[in-house]
This record gives structure tokens, sequence and C-alpha cells, in this order.
């Protein structure tokens, strides 16, 4: 079983030659250390950066092919490059750029998304492509599927973490459910994790590259940059070279052997979200329960209303699972449901 987990690192954005140089340099120069657990695939950068606002820097455009040849030629090292388009495409292939992703915003689009695989179709590019930008699955297999059907023979996911609302932790919430239903619904496809992107501050990265290794992701994605504090994008969220390999050291890779305990890891975070839902979904029902007892007393209705809680009985019933003991589970907790929503209303 192969454990080496794949690794793909360099700056945000592509800025000046002399940046790409220094931070490839050190890159390098660390990469030779760590070659054991981890294999230095790709040297990632923005040179088409899709910012947000109008007036910030936008990326440097084709000019950086130049300084990308250079980083081959002196590191050796294989270079991956943002596209959101089918001329941004065109362009990587005429410069022998090895692989492209295509970034969160644009995942989000099968029109464009199917013009850039039709643009680099049957050619030896590998193509990363990052999850949509709102938590859809199917948004995010299609979108890989596109480019299996266009003859891509090296295509892998990389998990960025995604807009939810209430998320206060994250930069991207992680929701690790998607990407590890993505990796059983693909298991050919190798996943990786974009440790930036999700926490979008350096002291976060350590516990989200430890988790997707534990969760059995393939590979990381980070922003490396010699000097973060100079960068035009995502400064916060870009790790010294040192950083990054202090990172690396202290990933705790999983006991190839132990493949129960693995198993077992997966199922019961997936567990956890869904209780942290379900719990958090449930107080919020309370909340409702009262606004309902409010409106209720101001009009002097009766608190027990049997039309509307068939209603209630009817959506549980119609999503339930075909199996007798669920439908006595789900029997006693509606009517526990009902009897603690009354309760609260008197
Ligand atoms: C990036 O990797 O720099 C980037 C813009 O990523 P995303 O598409 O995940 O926002
Ligand atoms: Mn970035």
């Amino acid at each position: 079983m192969n454990t080496q987990k794949i690794l793909i690192a360099g700056p945000c954005a592509a800025e000046s030659q002399k940046q790409l140089y220094k931070t490839a340099k050190a890159l390098f120069e660390f990469n030779t250390v760590h070659a054991n657990h981890f294999d230095f695939q790709y040297f990632r950068c923005g040179i088409w950066k899709a910012r947000t606002n109008p007036g910030d820097f936008q990326g440097v455009g084709d000019t950086a092919f130049e300084w990308l040849k250079e980083i081959k030629e002196q590191f050796g090292f294989k270079i991956c490059v943002e596209v959101a388009s089918k001329e941004h495409a065109s362009l990587c292939i005429r410069n022998n750029t090895d692989a492209i992703w295509v970034g969160a915003r644009t995942t989000v689009n099968p029109f464009i998304v199917q013009e850039i695989a039709d643009a680099v179709q049957h050619s030896s590019l590998t193509v990363l492509v990052k999850n949509p930008v709102n938590p859809d699955i199917n948004l995010w297999a299609g979108a890989i599927r596109r480019f299996q059907n266009a003859g891509i023979k090296s295509v892998m996911a990389v998990h960025r973490g995604f807009s939810v609302e209430n998320e206060n932790v994250y930069r991207n919430a992680p929701c690790w459910e998607i990407p590890v239903a993505l990796k059983m619904k693909l298991p050919d496809i190798p996943v990786l994790c974009d440790i930036a992107h999700i926490a979008g501050n350096v002291s976060l990265q350590q516990n989200v590259a430890q988790t997707a290794v534990n969760y059995g992701f393939d590979g990381l994605m980070a922003e490396v940059h010699y000097a973060p504090e100079k960068a035009l994008s995502d400064s916060k969220q870009q790790l010294l070279p040192s950083q990054f390999a202090h990172l690396l050291e202290n990933i705790t890779l999983p006991d190839a052997g132990n493949l129960a305990e693995r198993e077992l890891f997966i199922q019961r975070n997936l567990i956890k979200n869904i209780d942290i839902q379900i719990s958090k979904l449930l107080s919020k029902r309370m909340e409702v329960v009262d606004e309902i007892a409010t409106i209720k007393a101001k009009h002097a209705l009766p608190v027990l209303q049997p039309n509307q809680w068939k209603k209630v009985v009817e959506i549980y019933e119609e999503n339930m699972l075909k199996d007798e003991n669920y439908r006595q589970f789900l029997e006693e907790f509606l009517l526990l449901l009902h009897k603690s929503s009354l309760k609260r209303q008197e």
C-alpha cells in the first residue's frame, strides 16, 4: 500500500520572478528532507486571479509562464496553474504547464467547465477540480466526470471548503462529510485537501491537515510564500516555507495496518457531524414552537391542533426508511416531540 501523500504547494499568486524563485528554492530545500512521507508533485500558483473586488490584484497573466519555465528547469518541479476559461486552458497547454486546477468559483458553472474540458481533451495534463463554493457534491462529481469524459487520464479532486451560513471558525466550512462521500462515490479519484482556503489563517492549518489525513485524504495543497506579509493576495493564509516544513513534520500518518480503526473513525466523525446538525435543528425547532405559542396566545387559539400535527407526521413518513425498527423509533420520537412541543406551549 502506498502511504505517500501527494503534495502541491506554492504561492497563492505569481507576483514576480523573484518571489516565485525564492519560494520555489525554499520548497526545494525542504522537499529533499521530507521525501519519505510526501511526494511533492506540483508547484502551484495562480496567474489569473478570481478576486472578489475589482480593485484587488488580478494576477500578472501569461507573463508568469516564462518565470515558471525557469522554476521547472532550476528545481525540476512540475507546474500547476488555475484556469477559469478555455483561453486560459489553451495557454497552459501551449506553455507546457503540467497540471491545471479549476477553481471553486469556476466549478459552479457547468458551461465553463465543459468548455475547459473540451479545450484540454486528450491532452496529458493532470486536472484538479476544486469543490464548488456551494456544498453540492453532485456539481463537484459532475465537473470531474466532464474531464474524465474528455479523455483526461489523471483527474484529482481538491477540497477547499464551502461558503455556508453561520461559519465563524473557518474561512470556508470544511463540511468533511462531502469530500468523504466523494471519495466513496469516485474511489479512483485522489482527493486532496487545500488547507489554506479552508483555514483562512496560519494557525488552523495543522489541525485541518491532520483531520484530512485521518479521513484518508490522498494529499494536501498548501499556499506557501517566502514572505507572506508582502503577498498581494491571501496573505493571512500563506505559510512560510519553514512553517510548511514544520506542519508536515508534525502530521501523524495513520497506521496502514489498522484499517478497522480508520474506517470507524471516518464513520464516527460523519455521525458526529450529523448529530451536531440535528441538535442545532432541534433547538431551532423549539424556538419556532415558542413563536407559535405566542401567536396562539395572542389570538386565543387552542394549543392542540390535531390536523396540523397530522401534516408534521406526514413529512417524517415521506422520508422514512422502509424498515420496521425505524418505523417504531419514529413513532416514539414523534410522540415525544409532540408532547414536548405542547408542554412548551402550555
Ligand atoms: C487559490 O487556490 O488560490 C484559489 C483562488 O482557490 P479557490 O478556487 O479555492 O478559491
Ligand atoms: Mn489563494
